[in-house]
Order: structure tokens, then C-alpha cells, then sequence
């Protein structure tokens, strides 16, 4: 028996599949990740109202058979048109980069609502206020620890000790393993490389913070560049293959003087 589903929905990912169809990867709220044929979607606009666009988000109605990995997508409805993200390069690098992390780091099959809001508010924000490495460090962060596969930041990930609180994080020396579950201290550190203590402040910081509240977060550029090598060593650790718009968001930072 196939079985239908209508879902809040954003679209990770889009090929075009003969002279008239479409495959699309969704990211359905209550669904997961999931991969569905749109027929006719190249020539007809009626039963994909607003476009099947990278990161639209909308209400999507998708019929599965059991044990077929592709399913139908019957109808979607955009329902937010995030204008802003297909006029600005910066923000589209940002955005095609969510939707990779979502796409490789998130099951088939497994519904993470709380991930698939993360993501909703994320885009929302982008389109907004426009791309922001601060942004997209908490985005991360909040990504691995929704997914349960977040660094452990402000106490040893082995001993539990080091904490912060009370202590001038200088004082802590500390390494950075991915393997090791995120930031050890050196007396258990078996592996991994030095973290400075400023970075790992950073990310304690930015762990906490609201996506609402990232752009007031003005990190120093070698700090966020840190921070951002710590925790695309945390995300390599759970995709395999190497991520495609990681190289897109240096060059379109680059060519803008700004921070990826
Ligand atoms: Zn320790």
C-alpha cells in the first residue's frame, strides 16, 4: 500500500531528471529526509507553486510504496519565498552549505523536528539580515547537538574536569579531538591538536547563543577561523566524502573581504 504524507518541507537538493522531470531531496518535518520525483516540475508550475528551488520551504504532499526509495512529490507549496537568498551570492553559499550539512549529516527516513526548525529559522534569518560567519558557527553548532553529535565544549570530554566556571580559561590547557568527543584535557588528551583557550571560549560562547542573537557576535577573524576548522573536523567526522560548498562559501567570503 503506498502511503501519502503532506509535510512541512524545505528542499535540499534538486536535479533535473529527463526532458521533464525533477528529483528532489526534501527535508519533511515529520517525514525526514527523503527523495521524491517531481513530475512534469521542469514544465509545469502548477503543482509546485512558488518553484522547486534550493532551501524554499513550503508544504509538500509526497506518496511513498514501501521499499521504494524514491517516492512521488504529488504537490508543493512554497510558503516562504526567502527572496533575498537567490539575489545575494553570500547568502545562497550559506544556504547551499545548510542544506548539504542537513542533507549528509540527517538520516533517511528519520524525522528531527527540532532539526528541521533550527534550519527553518536559520534560512528565515539569512534572508533577513543577510550571511554572517558568527551565524552559520552557531547554525553549526546547534546542527551536531541536534543530530546528538555536538562537541562537548566547556569540561574535559574524557574526565569531565576543566570546567570555566570561576577559572580564566587561560589557565586550562586544553586539545581539540574530534575522535575524543570534542575538547580534552592535556592529562587525558591521547590524540587531537592544541586548542587555543580563546577558541574554545568562542565556541562555548557561540554554543549558547540564539541564531537571533549571532550577528551581534563579532569574533575576531583567526578566532572564527579556528572555530570553524574545530568544527568542520566534527561534521567530516560523520559525512563521508568530502563537502562540496565548503570551497564555494572561502571564495565568496574571499571575493567579498569578508569571513567563510
Ligand atoms: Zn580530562
Amino acid at each position: 500500500m503506498p502511503s501519502s504524507h503532506v509535510t512541512p518541507a524545505i528542499v535540499l537538493r534538486v536535479v533535473n531528471y529527463g526532458e521533464s522531470d525533477r528529483i528532489v531531496t526534501l527535508f519533511g518535518r515529520d517525514t525526514g529526509r527523503l527523495s521524491a520525483l517531481a513530475r512534469g516540475a521542469r514544465k509545469s508550475q502548477r503543482r509546485f507553486a512558488g518553484g522547486l528551488s534550493l532551501c524554499a520551504v513550503g508544504s509538500a504532499a509526497v506518496r511513498e510504496r514501501p521499499g521504494a526509495e524514491l517516492g512521488t512529490l504529488v504537490r508543493f507549496d512554497a510558503t516562504a519565498s526567502h527572496a533575498a537568498l537567490g539575489a545575494d551570492v553570500a547568502r545562497m553559499a550559506h544556504a547551499a552549505y545548510a542544506a548539504e550539512l542537513v542533507g549528509k549529516l540527517c538520516a533517511p527516513h528519520q524525522a528531527e523536528p527540532s532539526v528541521f526548525d533550527w534550519m527553518e529559522e536559520f534560512l528565515r534569518l539569512l534572508d533577513a539580515d543577510g550571511a554572517s560567519a558568527e551565524r552559520l558557527r552557531v547554525f553549526e553548532l546547534g546542527l551536531l547537538s541536534g543530530l546528538g553529535f555536538g562537541p562537548v565544549l566547556d569540561t574535559c570530554a574524557v574526565c569531565g574536569g576543566g570546567s570555566f566556571a570561576g577559572r580564566d580559561p587561560a589557565d586550562v590547557a586544553f586539545r581539540w579531538d574530534p575522535d575524543g568527543g570534542g575538547a580534552v584535557c592535556t592529562a587525558c588528551a591521547r590524540g587531537g591538536r592544541p586548542l587555543q583557550a580563546a577558541v574554545r571560549a568562542a565556541l562555548v560562547r557561540l554554543a549558547r547563543t540564539a541564531l537571533a542573537d549571532a550577528t551581534a557576535e563579532a569574533l575576531p577573524p583567526d578566532v572564527n577561523r579556528d572555530c570553524r576548522e574545530a568544527l568542520l573536523e566534527i561534521i567530516n567526522h560523520h559525512v563521508s566524502g568530502p563537502l562540496k560548498t565548503v570551497e564555494f562559501i572561502a571564495k565568496v567570503a574571499r571575493a567579498a573581504g569578508g569571513q567563510p
